[in-house]
């Protein structure tokens, strides 16, 4: 089958690979019917998270078809229509019981393969899922792939933050970000129906998303967002920030930008070393800060009838669609950020 496959930093290639098998009799394998890029797979593209060997097909976020199932799997059969989350689970353990399922102790992120051990990716034409009764979710008939495609990730991430960031109807949250997580949190903010939403990103086009999906936008390269919040709240500052970006200088806006008393919820994957505010400022503002990876099994549940009852559309973040055999070209065309593209789909076949 072919694959995207990682080589090396800013190197991803098509390659023929040979097709997952069954491995282990809690396996299933997938045909897969719609795979996204994700700004976290553009860190491994980056070199900024290392360790990957080279070979190891790239890729996170993915829905299709059951084609073949090990003796143990109970709950699917062959032509079920599933997501998978991004990370696998087990279904069992204290964290899968209490809806941690990203903190599984069985967990594997796909297209992470490190020495020889790990889980290949999905940007491919065939998966095989460990683990499927525990990490697999069925699609009701009205959810679509491309719905699927986007709980598997990021429409769940920003559902996580929003629910992290403990919403109120007479709060001011800022989402810091509007890549398709932050366009998802504002969403979901709005959705919970906050007061005031302000979405800060530099980029135009992401910022009239933003605005079209109920936020005031703020550029943080031409406008001075502390005044901004300042004047808005009083003085005040926020109630709450959800953070949707992972770097240092976003979490120090953050800090800044939020009231004391007030949480901080990152879902950024935070890609350095230090919180560039200390123990002390923390405790001097009283904040509450909760970060972590989105447990999307748990979320994508959820998430689903939302989307079905129409509270929540999703779809609108996707710009582009490759077929897999342009797969390297819409890495780099991601990468680049070009054409106004906010979310890339990858299509098998
Ligand atoms: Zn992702
Ligand atoms: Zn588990």
């Amino acid at each position: 089958m072919k694959a995207i496959t990682f080589q090396g930093i800013r190197s991803v290639a098509l390659s023929n690979v040979p097709d997952p098998k069954i491995i282990s009799e809690s396996d299933a394998i997938i045909k897969v019917e719609l795979a996204a890029i994700c700004g976290s797979d553009m860190h491994v593209y980056h070199g900024r998270e290392t360790g990957i060997d080279p070979g190891t097909i790239m890729g996170h976020e993915f829905t299709g078809t059951v084609i073949e199932i090990g003796q143990a799997v109970k709950n699917f059969s062959v032509n079920d229509r599933v997501l998978s989350p991004f990370t696998i689970n087990c279904g069992e353990c204290y964290f899968c019981q209490i809806g941690l399922t990203a903190r599984c102790v069985h967990s594997h992120l796909y297209g992470w393969i490190e020495n020889g051990k790990g889980l290949h990716g999905v940007h491919t034409e065939y998966v095989r899922v460990p683990m499927a009764d525990g990490t697999l979710v069925r699609l009701p008939d009205d959810i679509s792939w491309e719905q699927a495609a986007l709980l598997a990730d990021i429409a769940s991430t920003g559902y996580f933050g929003a629910d992290m960031a403990n919403i109120k109807e007479t709060n001011t949250c800022i989402i810091i970000g509007c890549g398709p997580v932050g366009i998802m949190a504002v969403k979901t903010v709005k959705y919970f129906g906050a007061k005031t939403i302000f979405a800060i990103d530099s980029i135009p086009f992401r910022l009239d998303f933003a605005q079209r999906n109920g936020a005031i936008p703020v550029n943080s390269s031409t406008e001075n967002i502390k005044e901004i919040i300042r004047e808005a709240t009083s003085g005040v500052g926020a109630d709450c920030i959800i953070e949707a970006v992972g770097s240092s200088s976003s979490m120090k806006s953050s800090f800044e930008l939020l009231r004391p008393g007030g949480i901080l919820a990152s879902v950024g994957v935070q890609a350095f070393g230090q919180l560039p505010f200390s123990p002390p400022d923390m405790y001097d503002k009283n904040i509450i800060l909760k970060t972590g990876r989105c447990s999307s099994r748990y979320y994508s549940e959820k998430l689903m009838p939302l989307i079905q009852n129409g509270d929540l559309n999703v779809t609108d973040v996707i710009t582009h669609t490759f077929g897999l055999a342009k797969g390297v070209e819409a890495y780099r065309f991601f990468d680049e950020e070009k054409d106004r593209c906010l979310k890339v789909l990858l299509k098998p076949g």
